[in-house]
């Protein structure tokens, strides 16, 4: 069976690489461990389920390097972005997804497909032998986790992240609230008015921070050696940095118009982004957390417009896996000393969906090629997911190697390092234009 190829997790990543691996023609075997064993997070037996955000953010293909990785996904006949074009939901210029139907409609094509079998159950223990794909993400097992961190003679795989709050549309105070996406981005009008937005005065602000700044927060065992990834910091994380910290950060109130009282500007504004089809429910943009559950209602409840919230979830902080790429895998993203193993997703020290579900397509491709004895050259470096690849496998410092999105640092400069006299705009274009050429050879190579 050495032609068989074998996936442990059924999340963004392992179901992406399993699509590839078996529309290429190739035996794939995933090994999921829900619902039989849970994690903390996961609501559902589905595969790729989005713990947090429903949203896979920009969609913006020429200015945003996230929105490049859509598209090189999208070219790549990738599964992730056919579903999520397929459930997607107004969101201005974001890619937000009905989160239920987006993973309900991955599992129908994973359980579907001729070339897939699925194995229920946790696996505990690095195979020895046969050609695996690891993607377990930032809640592998503990026994695996314990297993790899054996194998790769990590001290620690783990570090912090926290996720942020859901609110019942219908207890949000529309007299107060309004709905605009900021700068009325987006083609429709339903795309321009995709945002629940809540007004904050001076003085309201100030005291939103005081209180965010004295609430109960949850403490942890780990606590001492707790590491935050900066893109997902809890807001009152955020708040200890200084009190400004937040308003020019997630309650940014620039680009909206309050339609109550339009001549005064808010000093603040705290958005919520739609997160089912039905718009029933919405999650705080940026607010994820690690203060007590009661804590956290009394705080979000002084926000104008939630005086009366009440939340379908309430933040959280959980644990986030990941190993040191840089010095572990090569650029095929096979572990060096057992080059039999791949690891693809969260794993390997990219953060979040999008990126994910990117190194499981790359995994995916990259193991099929390998089985049927073909070359396949890694992406060139002046794609994202080149770009991305090329960071977590040796481009990052191993000694400072945090967990990374995709953005346009990791791209060879268009200009040289000083960006040259092009605006901001043309530089992102010429970055983005240069990827798909990219791309799209390498996908034809
Ligand atoms: C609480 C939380 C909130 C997050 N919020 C966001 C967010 O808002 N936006 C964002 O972009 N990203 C967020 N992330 C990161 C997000 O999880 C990843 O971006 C993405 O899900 C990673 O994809 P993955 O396939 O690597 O892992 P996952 O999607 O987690 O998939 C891993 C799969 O492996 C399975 N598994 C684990 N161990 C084993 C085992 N030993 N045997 C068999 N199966 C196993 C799991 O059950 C799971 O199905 C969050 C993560 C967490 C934990």
């Amino acid at each position: 069976m050495e032609n068989t190829l074998h996936i442990i997790g059924g999340g963004l990543a392992g179901s992406e690489a399993a699509f590839q691996a078996a529309e290429a023609g190739v035996q794939v075997i995933l090994h999921e461990m829900r619902p039989k064993v849970e994690t903390f997070a996961h609501q559902s037996g589905d595969f790729a389920e989005m713990v947090c955000s429903n949203s896979f953010r920009s969609d913006d293909s020429e200015q945003n390097a996230v929105g490049l990785l859509h598209w090189e996904m999208r070219e790549a006949n990738g599964l992730i972005m056919r579903m999520a074009g397929e459930h997607r939901l107004p969101a201005g210029g974001a890619l937000a997804v009905d989160r239920e139907a987006f993973a309900r409609g991955v599992s129908e094509v994973i359980r579907n497909h001729p070339n897939i079998t699925i194995e229920e159950g946790e696996i505990t223990e690095l195979p020895t032998d046969g050609n695996w794909i690891i993607a377990t993400g930032p809640l592998t097992s503990g026994a695996l986790g314990e297993s790899i961190a054996r194998e790769t003679g990590a001290e620690s795989l783990a570090f912090f992240d926290a996720i942020a709050p859901i609110v019942y549309f219908d207890s949000v105070n529309m007299d107060v609230a309004w709905m605009q996406s900021r700068y009325d981005k987006g083609a429709t009008e339903e795309e321009q008015k995709a945002y629940l937005n809540c007004p904050m005065t001076k003085d309201q602000y100030e005291g939103f921070i005081d209180a965010l700044l004295e609430a109960d927060k949850a403490e942890f065992h780990e606590g001492e050696t707790a590491k935050y990834f900066d893109g997902c910091l809890p807001i009152e994380v955020m708040a200890e940095r200084g009190r400004e910290t937040l308003r020019f950060g997630p309650m940014k109130p620039v680009g909206l118009t309050n339609e109550h009282d339009p001549e005064n500007k808010a000093y603040a504004v705290v958005q919520l982004r739609r997160d089912n089809t039905l718009g029933t429910l919405y999650n705080i943009v940026g607010f994820q957390t690690k203060m007590k559950y009661g804590a956290q209602q009394d705080v979000f409840r002084m926000i104008p417009g939630l005086e009366d919230a009440s939340f379908a979830r309430l933040g959280g902080i959980h644990r986030n896996t990941f190993m040191n790429s840089p010095t572990l895998l090569d650029d095929q993203m096979r572990l060096k000393s057992r080059p039999n193993l791949r690891f693809a997703g969260q794993i390997t020290g990219v953060e979040g969906y999008v990126e994910s579900a990117a190194m499981g397509l790359l995994a995916g491709r990259l193991a099929a090629a390998e089985i049927q004895g073909k070359t396949l050259e890694t992406p060139p470096l002046n794609s994202a997911m080149g770009a991305l690849i090329h960071h977590i496998t040796g481009g990052a410092d191993a000694k400072t190697f945090q967990p990374m999105n995709v953005n346009f640092g990791l791209f060879q400069p268009v200009d040289g390092l000083k960006g040259g006299r092009r605006g901001r705009k043309d530089r992102y274009k010429a970055y983005t234009d240069r990827a798909k050429e990219a791309w799209s050879a390498w996908l034809n190579s």
